[in-house]
């Protein structure tokens, strides 16, 4: 192995211990979804401890992303790591409807060397895994040809304003990223950094947040008249409840219809209703003359989008009860020319085989490929970008799996290797 990945490879593991502890101390810091100004200033922190230039990138007062750049002599190509910082929300509303402890309050800890913790396994302790791969690139003092740029961004997790929830605090899906690539930070490649069991992933769906609304009229209990036939009950709630049935049968057959198989594993476009509203919940004595419901849907890269709500639009409509549906998000889906992204392929492949002795996965778990992740972002904006990292445990331990740090260790030497051999031109041949 030449002497610079030897080396480069020698200065991560050094880093092990300080890995945990960046880990920690990301995972530690309280930076809900709309409040990623706090994280990000640790991140800021942590690069200008390692005298490292690094730079804030503020959306507004409590929401900013950071940029830290290893600058090449512009003759090759440059790669950006992207990580996301936000990964729940917070507050009092949170609390009471989430009805489980507060992520960002829990934070993160490690227990016999693996982290536990959901703002650590989405997504900071890949954050703090690009960090250290980007500390032992800048440390070896290797010359690049194209730029290293590490990102840890604002608002990748789903949001989007709608009834009195407005403005900037609740924009998601992407937000960060899509700002940062405005404003000055265009790579040839980028790297999400997140959990894919160590298998490369540039499919991702997209998606649809849509309301759907029911209306009634205000009925006191005592005199309560409800009508012969459903749609004419004046109980906007009991009318939604017949319509959310009709929108569950309605995601499980589209779910069905579209499942398909892709370049990085089984796609599985799922929807769910994930939010309702009606009535006053001290005040029951009168039946809801409003109620609504808010539907997230995974979209297939593509896709005809129009014809998807039109379909929810018509299924909903054989229950025969009237109700708006209205999209306040979409966010589409993408796939990378898989060809365009050959270096980096070719540069993780030889990566994973140096540090974990076989070929990386080839597919991805189903759960990988129908999310959104902000690979989206790049791909629609033509830069060609995939999806790379560790495993976190599977859906059924969401939130509540581990991610061991021996191979958050791993990841952290496979980024290294790769922006060695995309952004300075090294070879593993011989490793
Ligand atoms: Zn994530």
């Amino acid at each position: 192995m030449n002497e610079v990945v030897t080396d480069v490879l020698r200065r991560v593991e050094s880093l092990r211990e300080e890995l945990s502890a960046l880990t920690l101390r990301l995972g530690n810091t309280f930076g809900p979804f709309g409040y990623e100004a706090a994280t990000a200033q640790q991140v800021h922190d942590w690069f200008a401890e390692r005298r490292m230039p690094a730079r804030l990138v503020p959306l507004t007062e409590d929401r900013a992303s950071c940029v830290a750049r290893l600058p090449g002599d512009g003759t090759g190509p440059s790669l950006v790591f992207n990580a996301h910082l936000d990964t729940e929300a917070s507050g009092p509303e949170y609390d009471r409807l989430m009805a489980i402890p507060d992520p960002n309050k829990v934070g993160a800890r490690i227990e016999d060397g693996v982290v536990y913790g959901h703002v650590a396994q989405n997504d900071r302790a890949c954050m703090a895994a690009q960090m250290i791969a980007a500390a032992a690139i800048h440390d070896s003092g290797v010359t690049l040809r194209g730029d290293v740029v590490v990102k840890a961004v604002l608002g990748e997790t789903g949001a989007a304003p709608v009834d009195e929830y407005e403005g900037l605090s609740y924009v998601g899906k992407g937000t960060g990223t899509e700002h940062l690539i405005q404003h000055g930070y265009r790579p040839d490649y980028a790297i999400i950094s997140e959990t894919t069991d160590f298998a490369p992933c540039w499919v991702q769906t997209g998606a649809i947040y849509a309301k759907v609304t029911v209306r009634g009229r205000n009925m006191y209990t005592p005199r309560l008249v409800r009508g012969d036939s459903l749609p004419e009950h004046p109980n906007a709630i009991v009318k939604l409840a017949v319509v959310i049935d009709a929108i569950e049968e309605w995601g499980i057959r589209v779910q069905k219809e579209r499942t398909h198989e892709t370049a990085c594993g089984t796609m599985e476009p799922k929807a769910q209703v994930g939010a309702v509203r009606g009535g006053l919940p001290w005040r029951p004595n009168r039946s809801a003359p409003y109620a609504a419901v808010y539907v997230d849907i995974r979209t297939v890269p593509g896709e005809d989008t129009e014809a998807l709500v039109d379909s929810l639009r018509g299924a909903i409509a054989e229950t025969g009860i009237a109700a708006d549906v209205e999209v306040f998000m979409e966010k589409s889906g993408h796939t990378a020319d898989a060809g365009a992204l050959t270096p980096v392929l070719d540069a993780l492949d030889a990566a994973h085989r140096v540090v974990r002795g076989e070929p990386m996965p080839t597919t991805a778990e189903t759960a990988v490929v129908s999310m959104w992740r902000d690979t989206n972002v790049y791909n629609r904006m033509g830069v060609p970008a995939l999806t790379f990292g560790p495993g976190r445990g599977k859906a059924s331990v969401q939130g509540t799996g581990g991610l061991a740090m021996s191979e958050l260790l791993d990841a952290a030497k496979i980024y290294a290797l790769t922006m060695l051999q995309v952004c300075a031109g090294a070879a593993l041949d011989d490793a």
